[in-house]
């Protein structure tokens, strides 16, 4: 058994008793994050950051109300052709007063108080709407990349909410409903999605691999980058980190790194997007490794639809 103290200390933390150990208990939360076992004092800063990161939930609560929500999207380039058939939906916050929030920001938020449920299905929904538009009017086998979290494939708390089960079966009338196949559609999960066993999220996947929706394992190289996942699931992508992307031309680790990656890939069988391409240097040296696709700031940033 270990400890973890927070220290408040008055009169200059707090003039009363009550406040003392709100703060008190802020400073040991931190303790908690930080990795348990030891102390820590309460500082006005705390107090800033936890008051910014209330007010900031409270804002998520009014965002797809109020519309300043937005999907933008990053095209995917095939490396042997140049050609764009594949792309990916990133979600932005224009919020009224802070300006453009990153989703790096938000979604953590989110995933904590549920919204992401909600804001989850609405990136899906506008997504595919224009999806369908593109695949009738440009390109009949483009398909979107939809980042989804660890969190939706849990069951919904509360009766009011749909249940997986109706996320699913949401998810794929709303894809018929446009007459859009399944495989117009990849799901990127980080390893976290894979992890987490509580919610036998692999079953849930392998069910809507089902209907033909293809599955991307993202920022791969950060986390666990377990080889047995891959063999367990049926993969169809590995998206390789952008942070191993950065330092390619100087970095022969990096390099051995993800030449290793591409071909352990191709020998099961999954094609490799490369995320992060800022140059032509690193956009030929994946072209070496014989990576597949690649995406990043060299060919566009994300758009909105009608620029994209
Ligand atoms: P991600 O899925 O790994 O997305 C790639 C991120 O890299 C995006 O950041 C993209 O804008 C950025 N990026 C693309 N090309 C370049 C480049 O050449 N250089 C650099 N430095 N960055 C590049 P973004 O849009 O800020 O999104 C951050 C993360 O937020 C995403 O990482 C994803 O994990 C999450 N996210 C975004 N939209 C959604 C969503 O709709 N649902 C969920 N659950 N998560 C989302
Ligand atoms: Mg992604
Ligand atoms: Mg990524």
């Amino acid at each position: 058994i270990s400890g973890s103290l927070g220290v408040a200390l008055y009169p200059n933390d707090a003039q009363n008793a009550d406040n003392l150990i709100v703060n008190a208990d802020q400073a040991m939360y931190m303790v908690k994050e930080a990795g348990r076992n030891g102390f820590g004092y309460f500082t006005a800063a705390l107090q800033d950051a936890a008051h910014a990161r209330q007010s900031l939930i409270r804002d998520l609560g009014d965002a797809l109300p109020g519309k300043q929500l937005a999907v933008h999207y990053q095209p995917i380039v095939e490396l042997a052709t140049g050609k764009i058939y594949k792309a990916e939906a990133l979600l932005r916050w224009q919020h009224p007063e802070r300006g453009l929030v990153s989703p790096a920001e938000f979604i953590p938020l989110a995933e904590e108080t549920g919204l992401i449920h909600e804001i989850g299905d609405w990136v899906f929904y506008q997504a595919i709407r224009e999806l369908a538009q593109w695949r009738e009017l440009l390109v009949p086998e483009f398909q979107i990349s939809v980042n989804v979290s660890p969190i939706q494939f849990r069951e919904r708390q509360g009766s009011d909410r749909v249940s997986f089960k109706g996320f699913k079966k949401n998810w794929l009338n709303a894809l018929n409903g446009l007459g859009l196949p399944g495989e117009s559609v990849v799901f990127e999960i980080t390893e976290g999605v894979l992890v987490d066993e509580r919610a036998s999220v692999t079953d849930k996947l392998l069910a809507m691999r089902d209907a033909g929706i293809q599955v991307a394992l993202d920022d791969f190289g950060t986390g666990y980058s377990s080889l047995s996942y891959l063999k367990k699931l049926d993969i169809d992508y590995l998206k390789i980190d952008q942070s191993f992307v950065q330092n390619l031309e100087n970095d022969i680790n990096d390099q051995a790194l993800c030449e290793a990656i591409i071909v352990m890939a191709h020998k099961l069988g999954l094609k490799v997007i490369a995320e992060g391409v800022e140059t032509e240097l690193q956009r030929d040296l994946l072209v070496g490794f014989g990576c597949d696709y690649a995406q990043g700031w060299l060919y566009s940033k994300a758009l909105p639809a009608d620029e994209f």
